[in-house]
């Protein structure tokens, strides 16, 4: 057994877990070691990554940052958040139901809420927000009240025809 090295603890409910946890039983955040600050030891790639976590950034209820289009994108756009210090965990989106082993399928990339600022900062400036909300469904909900708008004025149209 190492002297150091530290016990996994999950950085936003403090549950401690065993080493060959990356993420929390109860909350699913990525675990960091709980001496990550200070410590000369060897660095392994999870220390590292702990070690980038920003604790100011890992408190709160996980929200949904951005989509990702399948395992690989998710993975890309979660190295980028950690660059920034802030950890994520990624979900299946909802009403996907394909196998876990397969890495198709879109991804819900979650941060915990104090995280999410910096998380949508770091998305933007990468452009990887394609502003779903501003860009997609907006114009999407605006066409389709125009269309309902030109068709129940089609039929009002219509029927006066019919009636005169
Ligand atoms: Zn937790």
């Amino acid at each position: 057994m190492p002297a150091t090295g530290g016990a996994l603890v999950c950085p936003s409910c403090d549950e401690p877990h065993p080493p060959d946890e990356r993420f929390c039983r109860r909350c699913g955040m990525p675990l960091v070691y709980s001496d990550a600050v200070g410590n000369d030891g060897p660095i392994t790639e999870r220390h590292a990554r702990a070690r980038k976590i920003k604790p100011q950034y890992a408190e709160g209820e996980l929200v949904r940052a951005v989509g990702a289009h399948n395992q690989a994108e998710a993975e890309f756009i979660q190295g980028m958040l950690l660059e920034e210090g802030v950890p994520s965990t990624l979900r299946r989106t909802r009403g996907f139901d394909v196998p876990d082993m397969l890495a198709a399928g879109p991804r819900d990339i979650m941060v915990p809420a104090s995280g999410y600022c910096a998380a949508r900062e770091v998305l933007l400036q990468a452009e990887l927000v394609d502003d779903e909300q501003a860009a997609a469904v907006r114009p999407s909900r605006l066409l389709a009240g125009l269309l309902l708008a030109v068709s129940v004025v089609a039929l009002i149209t219509w029927i006066g025809t019919l009636l005169t």
